[in-house]
């Protein structure tokens, strides 16, 4: 059984196949969004139980996705974890307050990047 199904908006096929194959041999399932505006339509449709969203993105980037994701009474309840380059502190709190539960910067460590994952699920089940 899924530990999880994670919508991942990744717009490097590369970064995606490496944070898929370590969801999956975790117990998760990856999907997959290559824009700003595709993951906000997928987060809708699939209602993913968290969701991993790069910054930098086409179409629409991560803040305007993850404010629009938060604006939705069908999305808004879903965790949200950055996993970006973007490591400076005001970038940080950009994304923060854009509306993310947490954040990862880019390269990450397998281990840091699994706990984060599994605190963030764990905190949203809390607060349902
Ligand atoms: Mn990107």
């Amino acid at each position: 059984m899924s530990k999880g199904h994670i919508l991942v908006v990744e717009d490097n096929l590369d970064n995606y196949e490496l944070v898929r194959t370590l969801l999956e041999l975790n117990g998760y399932d990856a999907f997959l969004a290559v824009n700003g505006r595709d993951g906000v339509t997928a987060a809708r449709k699939q209602k993913p139980d968290l969701i991993l969203m790069d910054m930098a993105l086409p179409e629409m980037d991560g803040w305007d996705a993850t404010q629009r994701i938060r604006e939705d009474p069908e999305t808004k309840h879903i965790p949200m974890v950055a996993l970006t380059v973007h490591t400076l502190p005001k970038e940080r709190k950009r994304a923060l307050d854009a509306g993310v539960d947490a954040y990862i910067s880019k390269p990450f460590d397998a281990a840091y990047f699994l706990q984060v994952i599994e605190s963030t699920l764990k905190e949203a089940k809390k607060k349902r």
